[in-house]
């Protein structure tokens, strides 16, 4: 199986960057509970930086450019040089990844 884009994965959040639920959340491509958020700020000061979204029972998958929401931090386990525009490496930490994004939601 592999990754193949799909902008649906984009209502995972509502216009504001606010998921619509916890995590693993219902996939909009498949209906399954698979699906995961990762989001990256590059800078403090614009909010600019970057989404994923991927689900690993279909694996749709969308990597956009983004306006992170002010509610997100980056969470300080992740290997920045090892993220790109691919879900690899968040799909291998998708369980921290889900505890972290539901923690900042609480
Ligand atoms: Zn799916």
């Amino acid at each position: 199986m592999t990754w193949h884009d799909n902008d649906l994965m984009m209502y995972l959040v509502d216009e504001s960057g606010k998921p619509i639920t916890n995590f693993p959340a219902k996939c909009p491509v498949c209906g399954k509970e698979h699906a995961h958020i990762l989001m990256h700020r590059f800078s403090d000061r614009t909010g600019f930086g970057t989404f994923w979204a991927w689900c690993d029972n279909c694996f749709s998958y969308t990597h956009c450019s983004y306006r992170v929401p002010k509610w997100w931090i980056n969470p300080a386990f992740l290997d920045l040089d090892r993220l790109d525009s691919l879900v690899d490496y968040p799909h291998e930490l998708q369980d921290k990844i889900d505890s972290w994004v539901n923690k900042l939601l609480e």
